[in-house]
């Protein structure tokens, strides 16, 4: 197994069926807060696996109110985006979003995740994470708008029931798929 970029706790083992959510998180200058842990690490050069998928990670948890029903760390996969400071606000590179998209979509056609089961860390608990996409709404609903392979022409492949390998040409699909091949089991 490879080494743990950054060493967290994380839960125990779950089933394929257990995993229904993705859940993202913001990290400012690519750190998250102690004691907790996510699957996957996103910047603008690579995605850094965390936690392999089939365990829990300590993402989304709270010992106040749930927001969400359903969502909760055993049910779902946590994804932090590097975010960045400019000009006083947290904000999302570009380039830290499209390989965010990447990723998501791939783990939603591995994991048979509708769009809609994407969510902010917000969703869940009410925290304001990832900042930028709760301080800006319309940058969530462009990030999430682009999942939907029925809204989007451009991820139809994807969603559209292809293991996503196939037909797979572009260097924004080839990559998560190459991490699935080798990191998610
Ligand atoms: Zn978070």
């Amino acid at each position: 197994m490879q080494k743990l970029p950054n060493p967290a706790p994380y839960g125990g083992r779950r089933s394929w069926a257990q995993i229904r959510y993705i859940v993202l998180h913001g990290a400012a200058e690519g750190s998250i807060p102690p004691g907790t842990s996510v699957h996957y690490l996103v910047d603008g050069e690579c995605v850094q696996r965390c936690v392999p998928v089939r365990f829990a990670a300590w993402h989304c948890g709270t010992r106040g109110t749930y927001f969400h029903p359903y969502c909760r760390n055993t049910s779902s996969i946590g994804i932090a985006l590097c975010t960045r400071r400019q000009a006083g606000r947290e904000t999302l590179p570009p380039s830290t979003a499209r390989r965010a998209q990447a990723l998501v979509r791939a783990l939603m056609v591995r994991y048979g995740i509708p769009p809609e089961n994407v969510l902010r860390h917000y969703d869940v608990t009410h925290k304001t994470c990832p900042v930028p996409m709760v301080e800006r709404a319309a940058d969530w609903a462009a990030f999430h708008v682009a999942l939907d392979g029925r809204k989007n022409a451009e991820s139809g492949q994807l969603s559209a029931g292809s293991s996503g390998e196939s037909g797979a040409s572009s260097s924004d699909a080839d990559r998560p798929n190459r991490i699935n091949r080798n990191g998610v089991r």
